[in-house]
């Protein structure tokens, strides 16, 4: 065993990865009569008892629809919803809970935007996205352009799959009107630079728009200090439930774009004749809300907080470097995204085999990764591939999994390749 294996297997006073995968009752099973492995985080993250707790809780002592206020069980309602509110706010160091909007999750979030953004476009006007991007904030910029007469231009990346920067620089312009970018790409784990990206677009008058789905499982975004228009996430990718996401967006612009769905809560008065809207941020949430969801997302939000959060940043960094070390040792195995500034998150093919035969093969073994496009078929042209193998850690991943993970793709490669 390696000295990171033994450091990472007994942990250490703040970061003690048995005593965290406790919290977690699904990792403890067996898969194809093999212990799991869960390398798939990427694509959404288990959740701890305490999430868990949070909604049962919800349902069996408080369970009724909010901000009706006639009884003390809507109160009760009422009240851990607008608590978990006040959680995710906090998280993001936003500055007021009118500017957090649920929304399904991040792929709701981002249609949200853009058609909300929809009226200050016009023919010729571009909306600046990157090769990299999730279909999630390519699609709905595609919808919106075909609307208005706007185009998409994508940013390219580089062969080790960071963002061009020169790209970036010739494209952000006269006719640039939105910058939507990945904080995290969830192909190659790229942390891309986003603070300077956004002063930059912000002195071009281009209203920014990230994506932190990838980001917020990994490190908490400070949105005061990117000083981005829009930024939003989904609930399940950082242990919390699926059915819940979040919109981040400045209030003066929440105040000035139009709501996406229309019906009951999202209103201030209804006639035939004229209906206006509710203040923020009820304005965009039309329908009863996922409140059970809600309250799950404000208890993962407490559950990471009480971890040590450079604890778990540096745990995660070792999965990484492990996993890079132990590339070589599979031959015909090549990693796609090298950035020098990633998250856990490695991308792979192996010569002679197809990802989703890699992806079946593990699957045997008790190892689940995520193998195809991940939504990212731009990016998966550039590199010229159909698909990838991907596996995607969390801090509640060990050493000795990531050990596992290559030792079962050396058998894989030995049989089939
Ligand atoms: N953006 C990124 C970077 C993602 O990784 C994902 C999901 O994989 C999404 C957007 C879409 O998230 P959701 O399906 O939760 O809306």
């Amino acid at each position: 065993m390696t000295d990171l294996s033994m450091a990472n297997k007994a942990g250490t006073a703040a970061f003690d990865v048995e005593a965290i995968r406790r919290d977690f009752p699904i990792l403890d099973q067996q898969i194809n009569g093999k212990p799991l492995v869960y390398l798939d985080n990427g694509a959404s993250s288990q959740k701890p008892i305490a999430v868990l707790d949070a909604m049962d809780r919800y349902y069996r002592e408080m369970h009724s629809n909010v901000h009706r206020g006639a009884h003390t069980l809507g109160d009760r309602a009422t009240s851990a919803f607008e608590g978990a509110r006040e959680k995710v706010r906090a998280f993001l160091n936003a500055d007021s809970t009118r500017e957090i909007i649920w929304t399904r999750g991040t792929t709701e979030a981002i249609n949200v935007v853009a058609n909300g953004l929809a009226r200050r476009l016009k023919p010729g006007d571009e909306i600046l996205v990157s090769h990299m991007e999730h279909h999630a904030n390519i699609v709905p910029w595609q919808m919106v352009a075909e609307r208005t007469g706007a185009k998409v231009v994508p940013v390219q990346v580089t062969p080790q799959g960071e963002l061009d920067l020169d790209s970036f620089n010739s494209l952000l312009g006269d006719r640039t009107r939105v910058l939507a970018l990945t904080h995290v790409s969830n192909v190659l784990g790229t942390v891309n630079p986003i603070a300077p990206l956004i002063e930059r677009a912000k002195a071009h008058g281009v209203i920014t728009v990230i994506d932190g789905a990838q980001a917020v499982p990994h490190f908490q975004p400070d949105v005061q200090a990117l000083g981005c228009d829009f930024y939003v996430f989904s609930s399940h990718k950082m242990f919390g439930p699926t059915g819940v996401g979040v919109l981040y967006g400045k209030a003066q612009l929440l105040e000035e774009i139009p709501p996406f769905q229309g019906g009951g809560e999202m209103i201030e008065r209804v006639s035939f004749e004229r209906t206006t809207w509710n203040v923020l941020p009820y304005k965009f949430e039309a329908g009863t809300p996922p409140v059970a969801e809600a309250i799950g997302l404000g208890a993962a939000i407490d559950y990471v907080a009480s971890l040590d959060r450079k604890g778990m940043e540096a745990a995660e960094a070792a999965l990484l470097t492990r996993a890079n070390e132990l590339v070589a040792t599979v031959p015909g195995m090549e990693v796609i995204g090298t950035a020098s500034n990633k998250m856990p998150v490695m991308s792979f093919k192996i010569a002679g085999l197809h990802p989703s035969d890699i992806g079946t093969l593990l699957d045997q073994q008790g190892i689940a990764i995520r193998t195809g496009h991940h939504c990212a078929m731009p990016l998966m042209d550039f590199y010229g591939v159909p698909g990838t193998a991907r596996a995607s850690f969390a801090f509640y991943n060990t050493l000795e999994e990531v050990e596992q993970l290559f030792t079962a793709l050396q058998k894989i490669q030995r049989l089939f390749a």
